[in-house]
């Protein structure tokens, strides 16, 4: 499996990720959104991380939340 996405990760921290989109305040974030609404998500359904787009090395946490996010269609 990919190892989990980090702040280690340099875009993840341009991104402002993280794993607890609760807590987010950031100027562009959405209430409700986090990367299982996201359209870069790939994650099955129920599964708490899974594989995004823009971070193909790494998985991303279903809770999560960037700022790249962008409302799944
Ligand atoms: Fe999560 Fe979407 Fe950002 Fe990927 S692009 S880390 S799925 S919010």
């Amino acid at each position: 499996a990919l190892p989990k996405l980090t702040a280690a990760n340099p875009q993840a921290k341009a991104l402002a990720y993280t794993e607890n989109a609760a807590a987010v305040k950031h100027p562009v974030f959405k209430p409700g959104s986090n990367c299982a609404n996201c359209t870069l998500y790939k994650g099955a359904n129920g599964q708490a991380y899974g594989p995004c787009t823009l971070f193909p090395q790494n998985t991303v946490a279903a809770k999560g939340w960037c700022s790249a996010w962008a409302k799944k269609a």
